[in-house]
């Protein structure tokens, strides 16, 4: 049967151990023989042990957890050629050519450019004499299988990454408990969390909380808008609500790119000829990874898991590596290049300033 290794990469996400627990049983229930590797592309580079092969009850349990159970990392060694001359010895050693890679875009760029010079590294592997001509002869091609775990939601061609939704869903468990809080001590509170090219986390947890007022990275706002927020939030006020929510996304910044910080928010806020109100700053960091996945990334993981097998399978050294996407509820295979491209031209976007462009590339896709 085929040799089927999977790896999680990057940024750890709530959903990424529910994925390799599918990725290992389709490959066992579809005849092959499943590898884990540990620690990302570092596992790759270092071999050994850490290119575990797997069995089905090695993955038991794993749907519920957190983070990744076989460790992710980044690794500079992979960044080099030489790096990934070793990384692609150690798995001819154990006869592995299809790798299902679950990570963000930086880790899904490096997949591809493996893919790509793969039949030179073999090469390499020859004439350098670590491998005899017949050990890479069945092994020409390599399969790449991309994944997207990401609690930031930041890979266009998908509408949901893995793990965006638990993380989702941690931001608005937070900010209900800062609600309580902030409620009963008439208090208002801005609150960082994570994306930094992406604001689709602070976006969509400022509209599921009702905040006040939103910062995000591809829609920075208005030249005034330390008068507009404060505008609304003195209207908010006079109408009689207690509490003030402010979500700012980590790369948060104005039309000039300036950034714009959750502190420069509160000093607005608490100006005593202005506002003046009682104003905290919350950073939530890593709870936002965190825990448990929603029953949402479960169910992505796990048909994601089995239709990245699916693809290894069914590919060709002529067809493009893909990445496994979501686009209206249907799982679907998409060219893992286009999706890279697209997310690049995104981020580029708002480097120009061009943040129409960067809304109509993110809505597009
Ligand atoms: P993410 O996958 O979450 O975007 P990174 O961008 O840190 O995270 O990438 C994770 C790892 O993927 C890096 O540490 C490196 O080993 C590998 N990687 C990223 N970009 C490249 C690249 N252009 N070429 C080769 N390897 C890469």
């Amino acid at each position: 049967g085929k040799r089927i290794a999977v790896m999680t990469s990057g940024g750890d996400s709530p959903g990424m151990s529910g994925a390799v627990r599918a990725v290992v049983r389709k490959t066992l229930d579809s005849g092959g023989i499943s590898y884990a590797v540990y620690e990302g592309y570092q596992g790759l580079v270092d071999g050994g042990d850490m290119i575990k092969e797997m069995r089905w009850e090695d993955v038991r349990g794993w749907l519920s957890a957190g983070g990744t159970l076989i460790g992710t990392a980044r690794c500079m060694a992979f960044m080099e050629r030489a790096g990934r001359l070793t990384a692609a010895n150690n798995m001819i050693e154990k006869g592995i050519d299809a790798l299902i890679i679950c990570g963000g875009d930086g880790s899904l760029t490096g997949a591809d450019k493996f893919r790509a010079e793969w039949p030179s590294l073999m090469d390499d592997l020859v004439s350098t004499g670590r491998r005899k001509k017949h050990e890479v002869e069945h092994h020409r091609h390599l399969n790449i299988v991309g994944l997207v775990g990401s609690i930031d939601n930041d890979l266009s061609g998908t509408d949901a990454t893995i793990g965006c939704y638990s993380s989702l869903e941690r931001i608005c468990q937070s900010i209900d408990c800062i609600d309580a809080t902030a409620f009963s001590h008439k208090r208002a509170f801005v609150i960082e969390v994570m994306g930094r090219h992406c604001g689709w986390l602070a976006l969509m947890a400022g509209v599921s909380c009702g905040a006040d007022f939103i910062f995000c990275p591809e829609n920075p706002p208005s030249e005034n808008w330390q008068e507009d927020m404060c505008s609304i939030i003195k209207k908010h006020r006079e109408m009689g609500k207690r509490k003030t929510i402010v979500v700012v996304a980590e790369g948060a910044h104005d039309r000039q790119l300036n950034p714009i910080s959750p502190n420069m928010v509160k000093d607005l806020l608490s100006r005593k000829d202005g506002l003046a109100l009682d104003t905290r700053v919350t950073t939530l960091g890593h709870v936002q990874r965190g825990g448990s996945p929603c029953a949402y990334d479960r169910m992505l993981a796990t048909l994601q898991g089995v239709e990245a097998v699916k693809a290894v399978l069914d590919s060709t050294p002529d067809t493009p590596s893909p990445v496994i996407c979501m686009v209206e509820n249907k799982i679907v295979r998409k060219p893992l290049v286009d999706a890279i491209a697209k997310t690049k031209e995104v981020a580029a976007n708002i480097a120009r300033k061009d943040f129409e462009a960067a809304l109509k590339g993110r809505d597009a896709e």
